[in-house]
């Protein structure tokens, strides 16, 4: 550890806490030391916590203690994470018509600040935080997960993601607590072929030991680098979430920045919930700040390894308690055991939203994870999105790299046609456009697959909502 990190552990970070109220640090501190517990004492603490927000809920969350009441439940009946099966899944529908049934009545409106996330096709989902979730829960988890990938608190990192306050600069105004943590935000926004000269500058210039951002955005990012001759910092902990990280994704980032990437799993309403140690295997699962479950369809549990839609109960937000909240996104739990020795369980590293499958006019569904598009592209493409705009017509825009092979589109649109025709056994037409870049989403991601198609692959969020 630096000598200036030392500082910022030692006295600026404790300082912080201080004047805001919060206890990040004594949080951090617990979490260094009970992230090596064996596995069912990390759970007990998981359990007990369960317990304490269930208990909240009913007292305090009209929503839940309505749903309690009507499936003739009491904070008793969720004693452990197999019983939350009793309770329904909260979709963001639910979160979107009850949100104000959702707030609990014991924290004061005027210290609850909203947030958002855009959503795939463009609907923004607006949620609630208390302070202590974020400052305290949320940054301490941020803290432990930075020091997996061998960086700590006080070292110079970069944030390229969305920022609160949206406007034209490319790095919004620091405050003073961002200055003194080394703290250089982006906005994901502006990260746009105009812009990508001065955000190399930046990196040049800031030299950061961690940079924080969605595969799509820095891999544009290196990509501009690597083709514009420009030299690159090594950048040791490069920090991927939000989107899935694809094989030529990963070649590119680690041939520029000089390091393989580390994934994590989180999302702007949850913040941070597994991410990968030293090892860069599994995501270890912050056990203590949240329950994950994994089911099928019908929201029954499906076992270790195989992949189902994930419910997430976050046990620290007590301002709109989320519990069994479906982000849409499909993942898998791992009953193995990472060689770190942390007790953290695990779950793969390969996450897909629920609406990443292709369909096919007999009604199958193919995972867009199981369609080997980028062998198909040229090597020096690293932008493109596949589009199902209904069952029998795909669109394929893909930006032409500036320098190297540019894309044949009639070669493309025939082997492309070719792969889906074989992998959907059907007959769907491919459009091929090149285009100047990739639309960003509400949340500033490039997906690499959007479906236009109605989401019919949760009926549980509607089907279940009254039973018992
Ligand atoms: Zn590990």
């Amino acid at each position: 550890m630096s000598t200036y990190s030392a500082v910022v552990r030692r006295f600026l970070a404790p300082g912080f806490d201080l004047v805001r109220g919060t206890g990040t640090m004594s949080r951090l501190g617990h979490l260094e030391r009970s992230q090596w517990w064996p596995r069912d004492r990390i759970e007990d603490q998981q359990a007990t916590h369960l317990r304490a927000l269930v208990q909240h809920a009913y007292d305090h969350v009209p929503y839940y203690r309505r749903v309690f009441d009507e499936r003739g439940l009491s904070p008793d009946s969720i004693q452990t994470p197999e019983d939350l099966r009793r309770l329904p899944v909260l979709s963001k529908d639910d979160i979107r018509r009850h949100s104000n049934e959702l707030m609990s009545d014991a924290v004061p409106r005027d210290q609850l600040r909203a947030g958002w996330s855009g959503g795939t096709t463009g609907e923004r989902l607006t949620f609630y935080s208390t302070r202590q979730e974020r400052l305290t829960y949320a940054y301490a988890r941020w803290a432990l997960t930075l020091e997996w990938t061998g960086v700590h608190l006080g070292e110079a990192h970069m944030s390229i993601r969305q920022q609160r306050t949206v406007g034209t600069a490319i790095t919004p105004p620091p405050r003073l607590s961002h200055r003194l943590q080394r703290l250089t935000r982006v906005d994901v926004m502006s990260v746009r072929q105009e812009n990508l000269e001065a955000i190399a500058r930046l990196l040049q210039q800031i030299r950061p030991r961690t940079v924080h951002s969605y595969p799509s955005t820095l891999v544009l990012i290196a990509a501009f680098m690597r083709h514009g001759g420009l030299s690159c910092p090594r950048i040791p902990s490069v920090c991927v979430a939000g989107e899935r990280l694809s094989e030529r994704q990963e070649h590119i980032l680690t041939e520029v920045f000089g390091s393989v990437p580390f994934i994590r799993y989180g999302s702007n309403e949850l913040h941070e919930v597994a991410g990968q140690c030293e090892v860069r295997d599994g995501l270890h699962i912050l056990t203590e700040d949240f329950i994950i479950e994994v089911v099928d369809s019908e929201a029954n549990p499906v076992p270790p390894g195989t992949p189902g839609h994930l419910l997430i109960t976050s046990l620290h937000n007590y301002g709109q308690p989320f519990i069994r909240y479906a982000p849409g996104d499909i993942g898998t739990l791992r009953s193995d055991v990472c060689p770190c020795g942390r007790g953290l369980p695990l779950m793969s590293p390969l996450v897909w939203r629920t609406r990443e499958y292709l369909r096919s006019a007999s009604g199958e569904r193919v995972a867009a994870t199981d369609i080997p598009l980028e062998p198909l592209l040229p090597d020096s493409v690293v932008q493109y999105q596949l589009v199902q705009e209904s069952l029998d017509r795909f669109l394929l825009t893909v930006v032409p790299p500036t320098s190297g092979q540019s894309p044949d589109c009639m070669y493309l649109q025939q082997r492309v046609s070719d792969l889906l025709n074989t992998r959907l056994r059907g007959n769907v037409q491919v459009e091929v456009r090149l285009v100047k870049e990739i639309e960003m989403n509400l949340s500033g991601k490039r997906l690499s697959f959007i479906s236009h198609l109605e989401d019919q692959q949760m009926p549980f969020l509607t089907g279940q909502r009254g039973k018992p």
